[in-house]
């Protein structure tokens, strides 16, 4: 061997396990595309006053055991493709090197994944007039409405009746998600409520799960 290689290989070589022991995880072309949508979602959520400060968090799943999850503390409508920070769908945990924190709601995107295979995309918002129906709340009902439709009744002629799980602190989200979340999932509507905060919704793409919050909130103004 050459000294040149002598003095490469010992460098490769550490090059390689540091790479296996923390690799750098980027999102593939597929991966890309849906967290550009996920970011132009994300602006609208934002811009229509569901994301406000830096509320609001966002996913995408198309991988076993990753996902792309929004940054925690930065402002939404800010938010570009290639802001998402991956995420180890089994162990909760951070891949790679990441600057960014993710959000403290992630369990929730994380138990709605690890329960529904179809769920490619999580999207949570605080529309604000689902915030002031659902205030004391421990049920949703709607009759009589023509966008009852797109999330989940045959007609406007039946009655829809949406389970609200109990708002969670900080602390408790974590149990909340081990032991209840099942409960308060609507699979039909594909999406959770939570009481006076907000709604989660998945599907196979960021702006049908755009579309099913906009139908709730539309719901909750009476006018459709
Ligand atoms: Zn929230």
């Amino acid at each position: 061997m050459s000294e040149w290689a002598l003095e490469i290989f010992p460098y490769l070589k550490g090059l390689a396990l540091s790479y296996l022991e923390n690799p750098l995880v980027t999102p593939s072309p597929l991966e890309k595309c849906f967290l550009r949508d996920m970011a132009e979602v994300a602006k609208d959520c934002y811009y229509r006053g569901w994301a406000p400060a830096t509320s609001g968090n966002f996913s995408v799943h198309l991988r076993r055991n990753l996902v792309w999850q929004s940054p925690s503390g930065v402002c939404k409508g800010r938010l570009t493709g290639s802001s998402f920070i991956p995420i180890s769908l089994e162990s909760q945990a951070a891949w790679g090197f990441s600057l960014g924190k993710p959000s403290e709601e992630m369990p929730v995107h994380l138990g709605i994944y690890r329960r529904h295979d179809e769920a490619r995309c999580v999207v949570h918002a605080h529309p604000p007039h689902f915030i002031k129906h659902s205030k004391g709340k421990s049920e949703l009902v709607f009759e009589g409405y023509e966008i009852q439709k797109a999330v989940g009744s045959e007609s406007f002629c039946e009655q829809l009746t949406f389970r609200v799980a109990p708002n969670q602190t900080r602390e408790g989200l974590e149990g909340f998600c081990h032991e209840q979340l099942e409960t308060y999932l609507h699979t039909q509507a594909k999406l959770i409520m939570f009481e006076g905060h907000g709604i989660y919704a998945w599907a196979d793409s960021p702006l049908k799960a755009l579309q099913c919050i906009e139908a709730v909130e539309s719901l909750c103004t009476g006018k459709n």
